[in-house]
């Protein structure tokens, strides 16, 4: 008889398995006496910071900066955390790493993608053998500054760091990958919600990234079923056959039409409902998961069969919301397993299973925190907030745990916690934000400043575990702002008349579209669209030679559409009340140099405090309407203000030479630390 478990495992190994690559070993010690820490907060805020270290609520850091110094640390254009953190590692501006927005496009199709990696499928011969693993790669350009140290001798660890998936080959180092390393499903974080009292209408995928199911209960229990992730062979067949188009016969369409039904690998789940004890039990992957109301369960491993050779294995966390009258249940993204995943996310490759073996579960997804189901009311404050801090001490766990190992030169650990709560709580800190709520804010007006002392409290407990003489720097990639309105950029192209639509305004995107065979741009008549806006602030012009259907010639006919279109936007006006929208507009030219130059915006809009793009105008939607009020959770933002306003933080252990350091300045800071020389192609310049 075969032996199915070993087989299944031999598979998995040639499919996918995390490279069995023997794991380099360190060495204990180098010839460096210098250490250095370097904590990453991503998004926290330079004014915010300054006025709780005033109000004596921030203790650790306030004697550090005493100590050492407290400065705004210039970020990128755009300021969003994929570019500053792709600065921050390698030295660079976008124009030399290539990492501009959040969101890139293809010229020839002008579709949207997610601007950090480039996925290539696994392959199977005859729809079932696997004969190529699934591959990431990073579009970053330039060199990190743990590379190019490492190659030096100096030993690195490099926890979480945003666009740090896939990992990097580090010399001397080790790394565990963070954003964009995805769930199960290749997404952001793809959240469930399974309630009785959902309606038809509200089942199906949500604008941002949750799947809602109604439970149907039939003597108190439900059948239903989690979707898992893609199953690359169907999406291999269902490829070949769309590949025949238009030549398609009535049996390839029946087929196709089979073939999406399953596109999707399912894992059947039970909901038992005990209505007098207010509990319920989940069966689901051969699990009993006893829940009771309010209380998060432990990781549940959930493994999603592709065929008889290859298995992807996830771990995910069950909360029952509530369980008297209705039952609701969440169930968290499904993570990738730290000592399972479909590819590697640490270098060595074995350093993200070792942690797990060490520590337990821990959030392998690079967005850790439940920022969608509260965005779409399914998730209240106090949930959200609870899973936060467990996000939070996830990562500060793993970046302790390293530091006591002593095997590094220097360490960088990032935590990007305080982004989220920034995101998502703002508007209970600010009362003229239309999503304010007076009574919501009496609880959870302070979440923000809780944050913040949770980073002050985490700081203090690194510094104890440090041996005396390291040298720490405290570094965000940029500030925060309140968005209070949205702005439909393309909405004002369209009446400007630089971009032309026909017909109808079609369907609202999500940003689940972005995951597999959305339309987008429907409406536009790219023959006459002389620029439009994706991203956040980004505006590109329609150019003939680098876009499929490109009208603007480069040259003097750019130079004066970027003139004109500059000068106009910093004229919009908030219908409402006058105020101006638009803080500023940054040239292509202005503010980039290197050799992804060419894949550039030619504009990027810097907005206004409490202006923000529109989540349409990210995704190239053009809907009725150009100011109006932003009524969701996320509201507060960075990505698309102006760059003079959205500073990150620099806290420094000892002075640095001057006062207007760039967050491009850390990569040749470390260089020199470690008395290396600093590349000529490294924007930056060392602060000590
Ligand atoms: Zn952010």
């Amino acid at each position: 008889m075969l032996n199915r478990g070993r087989l299944t495992a031999a598979g998995l190994a040639i499919a996918l398995g995390a490279s069995l690559a023997a794991c380099g070993s360190r060495p204990k010690t180098s010839g460096f006496t210098q250490k250095l820490v370097i904590l990453g907060f991503d998004g926290m805020d330079p004014d915010l910071l300054k006025q709780w270290i005033d109000a004596g609520r921030l203790p650790t850091f306030k004697k550090l900066a005493d100590g050492g110094g407290l400065y705004p640390l210039a970020t990128t254009h755009s300021p969003e955390s994929p570019t500053a953190w792709a600065s921050f590692a390698t030295g660079v501006n976008a124009g030399k790493h290539n990492i501009y927005d959040f969101l890139v496009r293809d010229t020839a199709t002008y579709l949207p993608d997610l601007g950090m990696v480039r996925r290539e499928p696994p392959k199977f011969l005859f729809n079932y053998i696997p004969t190529s693993k699934p591959k990431v790669h990073s579009i970053r350009g330039g060199t990190s500054f743990w590379v190019t140290a490492g190659q030096a001798g100096v030993r690195s660890s490099v926890l979480t760091v945003p666009v740090t998936f896939p990992p990097e080959e580090v010399p001397n180092g080790e790394l565990l990958s963070g954003l964009p390393l995805p769930d199960i499903r290749g997404t952001m974080g793809t959240f469930y919600y399974f309630a009785t009292d959902l309606s038809r209408y509200e089942e199906g995928n949500t604008e941002f990234g949750g799947v809602l199911k109604r439970l149907v209960m039939e003597n108190d229990t439900a059948r239903t079923e989690l979707i898992g992730p893609p199953n690359p062979v169907v999406r291999q067949q269902l490829e070949k056959l769309r590949a025949k188009s238009p030549a398609l016969t009535d049996e390839d369409r029946k087929q196709i039409a089979a073939l999406e039904e399953k596109e999707d690998i399912r894992l059947p789940m039970i909901v038992r409902w005990d209505r007098a004890a207010k509990t319920a039990v989940v069966d689901i992957n051969g699990e009993s998961v006893a829940l009771e109301p309010g209380k998060m369960s432990r990781w549940i491993n959930l493994d999603f069969r592709i065929n008889f050779f290859v298995r992807v294995h996830g771990m995910t966390q069950l909360l029952l919301m509530k369980a008297d009258n209705e039952l609701q249940l969440y169930i968290s993204p499904v993570n990738w397993k730290p000592d399972n995943p479909p590819v590697a996310i640490s270098h060595p490759s074995s350093f993200a299973g070792d942690l797990f073996r060490r520590l337990g579960p821990y959030r392998t997804l690079g967005w850790a925190e439940a920022t969608w189901p509260l965005n779409e009311g399914r998730m209240d404050e106090e949930t959200f907030m609870e899973d936060l801090y467990k996000a939070f001490d996830d990562r500060a766990q793993v970046i302790l745990d390293r530091i006591d190992a002593r095997q590094w030169d220097v360490l960088v650990g990032v935590i990007e916690s305080t982004d989220r709560v920034q995101h998502m709580m703002w508007r209970l800190m600010d009362d003229r934000h239309p999503m304010y709520d007076a009574a919501l804010a009496a609880k959870h007006g302070g979440a923000i400043e809780t944050i913040y002392r949770r980073a002050d409290q985490f700081v203090a407990e690194v510094l104890e575990h440090l041996e005396p003489g390291t040298d720490l720097l405290i570094v965000s990639d940029h500030g925060f702002h309140s968005w209070r309105k949205a702005v439909n950029l393309n909405t004002w192209l369209v009446q400007q008349g630089y971009m032309v639509i026909q017909g109808q305004q079609p369907g609202e995107k999500k940003l689940d579209d972005l995951f597999g065979g959305a339309e987008f741009w429907e409406n536009v008549d790219w023959t006459k669209t002389r620029a439009y806006a994706m991203g956040l602030g980004q505006i590109y012009f329609n150019l003939r030679g680098r876009e499929a259907k490109g009208i603007v010639s480069s040259g003097a006919e750019a130079t004066s559409l970027a003139d004109e279109l500059a000068a106009r936007l910093l004229t919009m006006q908030d219908p409402e009340d006058g105020s101006r929208i638009v803080r500023a507009v940054y040239k292509r030219d202005d503010v980039y140099s290197g050799e992804f130059l060419g894949n550039a915006a030619e504009l990027q809009v810097g907005m206004e405090e409490g202006y923000r793009v529109s989540w349409q105008t990210a995704l190239g939607g053009s809907p009725p309407g150009i100011v109006y009020p932003n009524m969701k959770k996320w509201s507060g933002d960075h990505g698309g203000y102006d760059f003079a306003t959205t500073a990150g933080v620099l806290v420094s252990s000892k002075r640095i030479n001057r006062n207007d350091p760039s967050i491009m300045d850390i990569a040749p800071t470390v260089l020199k630390y470690f008395g290396l020389s600093i590349p000529g192609t490294i924007d930056g310049k060392s602060l000590w």
